[in-house]
């Protein structure tokens, strides 16, 4: 892919940043000069975790004491801001093991990502962060077991879509008050749409200025959108309850886009301008690793995290490398086609191969299944590579498809054939519904036929929720969870829709409930 209208080394200057600065987070020449104080309210988005290996996590906030200040930078003044945090074996910091400071610069929105080593595995861990006399909330988080520890059990939530103007996000609080050692998070974080009149239905929520009112394509734009997202609780006390893992889809940049391709005819040489700001925007407001900060348009969101022998998570970026949309059905049949391009692809191969797991959980943005040719923007539209995913899992113990992007609740066995649905299962994929995508939503809904017409479909649900994944050596218990409503209020209580069960070495859903 040619990417002559924009060189890393001119985005860069555009945008008045050094790499190292970048990569630091830091303003370096004006470190000695942080600010100490900031507004009250400073940690207004709240705190989170991520990236959790063996010895350590990387630790989140951003300081914006007026998240939907117009201008995107949260109410805070523009110049670097210190920021202490510490992490402690108890949740009242009697026991301290690690503490640190880091410089919150507005070149990154006033977000901080400390990466924390020197932790013990598979421990429990409380993180807070302070600038002057305030105090963050107190996020708990974990680190992952040894290398070749088998642990008993292991807990992980899936979710999806999270359109705040369509209702509370009432499944994250149900959320946040589950034992989960992991929360997967499979795209939709934000949605750029314009939110003018009638656009915003979530009862309650407070009126939106004109700035928002409009397609957000600026950095501007987008951070004031991750504001207004992040300003919600409970999304801010799900992140705080457990590290998470994070991956992309379409809506953080543009519906359906692919690569440079804008799916509404911006010229690939200005949308990569937008897919900067928007990649970008995304690492500011989420507990990435500094291998994910973007570099101009290239960002790095694909990973494999391990869980000891239990789980390996491998997480897909299946937007910044896939080919555009087909024209003709030869195109879409075509060999060469690819939705995570070659360097992916052959990372994924041998994160597969080389796993010595006893659950491979492939956490993919869109639908793996095959439902239909027309489905052209999930896994689908790329049928070749769509095979060499299957020969790929084929290598792994027990492999276990995660996605979302489809706003139900959707579980199927993943044919090994995907023409012949009666052919043997590949695998399991568990479809997680959105958290806010699609208003209240109803159990059974429009596309359900189409998408249960196949013998090896088991579940449909479209209201919201999410899915909690329960690993043991021997068995995945996987279940659909659903609130009944979600633009009223944020009340809805969250009950178990479904509940299959997976053995080890069998590859099939037996439902419970
Ligand atoms: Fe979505
Ligand atoms: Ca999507």
């Amino acid at each position: 892919m040619e990417r002559t209208a924009l060189d890393r080394r001119s985005f860069l200057a555009l945008t008045g940043v050094s790499a190292g600065a970048v990569a630091l987070g830091v303003a370096a020449p004006e470190r000695a000069m942080a600010a100490t104080t900031a507004p009250d309210g400073v940690f207004g988005l709240g705190v989170a975790s991520g990236a959790p290996t063996p010895d350590g996590v990387v630790l989140w906030t951003r300081l914006a004491p007026e998240p939907l200040a117009p201008d995107g930078h949260g109410g805070m003044r523009l110049r670097p801001t210190a920021v202490r945090w510490e992490v402690a074996e108890d949740e009242l910091f009697r026991r301290p093991v690690r503490r640190g400071t880091a410089v919150a610069s507005p070149e990154l929105a006033h977000s901080v990502h400390p990466q924390v080593r020197g932790l013990r595995p598979g421990r429990e861990y409380f993180y807070r962060f302070r600038v002057g006399a305030q105090l963050s909330p107190v996020g708990r988080t974990r680190t992952a077991p040894e290398p070749g520890a088998v642990p008993a059990r292991m807990s992980i939530a899936t979710a999806s879509c999270q359109a705040w103007y369509e209702g509370h996000y009432s499944a994250y609080r149900h959320m946040a008050a589950q034992d989960l050692d992991l929360v997967v998070f499979l795209g939709d974080y934000i949605y750029e749409y314009g939110l003018g009149a009638g656009v915003v239905v979530r009862q309650g929520a407070p009126a939106l200025g004109s700035e928002h009112a409009a397609e957000i394509e600026t950095l501007a734009q987008y951070r004031l959108r991750y504001g207004l997202f992040k300003s919600d609780p409970h999304l801010q006390a799900a992140h705080a309850a457990a590290p998470w893992l994070v991956t992309w889809d379409d809506h953080e940049v543009q519906n359906n886009y692919a690569d440079e391709y804008s799916g509404y005819g911006i010229p690939p040489e200005l949308f990569v301008y937008r897919r900067a700001a928007a990649y970008r925007a995304h690492y500011e407001n989420l507990p990435l690793p500094v291998a994910a900060l973007p570099v101009g348009p290239d960002g790095t969101v694909h990973s494999a995290t391990d869980w000891g022998r239990l789980a390996r998570v491998e997480l897909l970026d299946v937007r910044q490398h896939r080919d555009a949309p087909p024209n003709t059905p030869e195109e879409q049949a075509d060999p060469a086609r690819t939705m995570l391009g070659a360097a992916q692809e052959q990372w994924l191969h041998g994160a597969l191969r080389t796993s010595r797991a006893a659950w491979d959980v492939i956490g993919s943005g869109v639908v793996v299944t095959p439902v239909g040719e027309r489905f052209v923007d999930q896994w689908d539209g790329y049928p070749a590579a769509r095979q060499r995913l299957l020969k790929a899992m084929a290598g792994a113990a027990n492999p276990v498809v995660v996605s979302g992007d489809i706003h139900r609740h959707y579980a199927a066995e993943v044919p090994s054939d995907p023409v012949d649905p009666t052919s043997a299962p590949a695998a399991v994929e568990l479809v997680t519904s959105s958290i806010a995508s699609g208003r209240d939503g109803a159990q059974h809904d429009g596309p359900e036929d189409e998408w249960m017409e196949a013998p090896n479909a088991r579940l449909w649900d479209g209201r919201r929720g999410y899915v909690r994944l329960d690993l043991t050596p021997e068995q995945l218990v996987s279940e659909f969870v659903v609130v009944p409503y979600i633009q009223a209020d944020d009340r809805a209580q969250g009950v178990v829709a479904a509940r299959f069960v997976t053995e080890a070495g069998r590859p099939t859903l037996e439902r419970e409930v």
